[in-house]
């Protein structure tokens, strides 16, 4: 009766089940006194549901700050006391998980560089088993969907009920404009393949800093995802470990008051019958397209019949960087981004590509 009771009413499931689910708190627990003054900040703004703080932290090079260990846990067992809020906790090894639960850690994450191993997940999920308690779960860090796919697939049958993915984007060589490249289309992509696990977006690891925080928030937000995880911190640019890219409590509830939050469900009758309206113009569209693909694709097979009998060359590269250069420059005027018209062109160029093949090896 007593565990029946519970597992309705625990906070945990509570703030599991918000809409939108915000998770906060510092890259790194660093003292007692930054992990509770965080907490509390975070709690006074009233807009935060769980509190987040690395213990262990997987770092790059060795030399860096490697997270307080356990020693930091009954600090967040404090916050927790005087907050209410879960918290949440990155681990990767079986003994991390262990020493978590043994501090009533709520919440578990698998963080980005431990899903990319199947070997770290299967000992974090093998702990797991016969334990009751939601894990998030990040993507890699290389942009594989299968490894991440994987990663739930372990958690899954290890028994764990409540499972949540997390979006931090995927790391690049050199710099760009993002720390870790979103690639939103790998986190559409497993949206639509779990369509009941609630999707965090994390952008203080997508950003890396803070002047584009925001627009990743919100974009985020316009995608419908259930909730965001972004790092705080009581003072920002002192802290241990990704210090560019925290906020503090109080300028993280000013950007939450800024997003714009869109509702996916439209209430009234008349908004609804007009979206039907431009979804239908879209899907004739897509029709049309697909049909103007499939002609394309003809054509290329009888260019494939044409270079088979006069023994050219299926790759014709002065030819389609020609192609290439007036697509971008109609493209580009038409408002199409030059990354979009990059990833198109190769698919159909792709695709063309394998239909000459075809006609060639006949
Ligand atoms: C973190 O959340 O601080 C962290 C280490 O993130 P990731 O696993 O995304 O690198
Ligand atoms: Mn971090």
């Amino acid at each position: 009766m007593d565990t029946v009771q519970q597992a309705t009413t625990s906070p945990v499931q509570e703030a599991w089940n918000k809409r939108p689910l915000i998770i906060s708190g510092p890259c790194s627990a660093e003292t007692e006194e930054q992990v509770l003054a965080t907490a509390q900040r975070l709690a006074a703004t009233g807009k935060v549901n769980m509190l987040r703080a690395g213990i262990w932290k997987p770092r790059t090079k060795p030399g860096l700050f490697e997270g307080i260990g356990a020693k930091g846990l009954p600090w967040l067992q404090q916050a927790k006391k005087l907050t209410g809020l879960p918290v949440a906790v990155e681990v990767a090894t079986a003994k991390q998980v262990q020493d978590a639960l043994t501090f009533d850690v709520d919440v578990l994450w698998i963080g980005a560089r431990t899903t990319v191993n199947p070997f770290s997940v299967q000992e974090v999920a093998d702990a797991l088993r016969g334990v009751d308690v939601p894990v998030l779960i990040k993507n890699p860090i290389n942009p594989d969907l299968e490894l991440w796919a994987g990663a739930v697939e372990r958690v899954a049958r290890a028994g764990i009920k409540n499972i949540g993915l997390i979006h931090r984007g995927f790391s690049s060589y050199g710099n760009t404009e993002y720390r870790n490249a979103p690639m939103w289309h790998l986190a559409i992509e497993m949206k639509l393949r779990h369509p009941d696990m609630p999707v965090i977006n994390d952008p203080s690891h997508i950003c890396g800093r803070r002047d584009i925080l925001l627009e990743v928030m919100q974009k985020a937000v316009d995608l419908d995802y259930d909730g965001l995880m972004i790092e705080s911190h009581i003072d920002p640019d002192n802290a241990w470990s990704d210090a560019k890219q925290q906020v503090t409590p109080e300028v993280l509830a000013e950007m939450l008051d800024t997003i714009i939050w869109r509702k996916e469900d439209i209430e009234s009758e008349a908004l609804h019958a007009a979206l039907e309206k431009l979804r239908q113009k879209i899907n004739h569209l897509d029709d049309e397209l697909l049909q103007i693909l499939a002609q394309r694709m003809k054509i290329a097979e009888q260019i494939g019949e044409y270079k088979k009998d006069n023994n050219i060359t299926i790759l014709q590269t002065n030819r389609w960087n020609e192609i290439l250069e007036k697509a971008f420059q109609k493209g580009e005027k038409n408002g199409l981004s030059h990354e979009f018209l990059t990833r198109y062109f190769d698919a159909v160029h792709m695709e063309s590509i394998n239909h000459q093949k075809k006609i060639m090896d006949a």
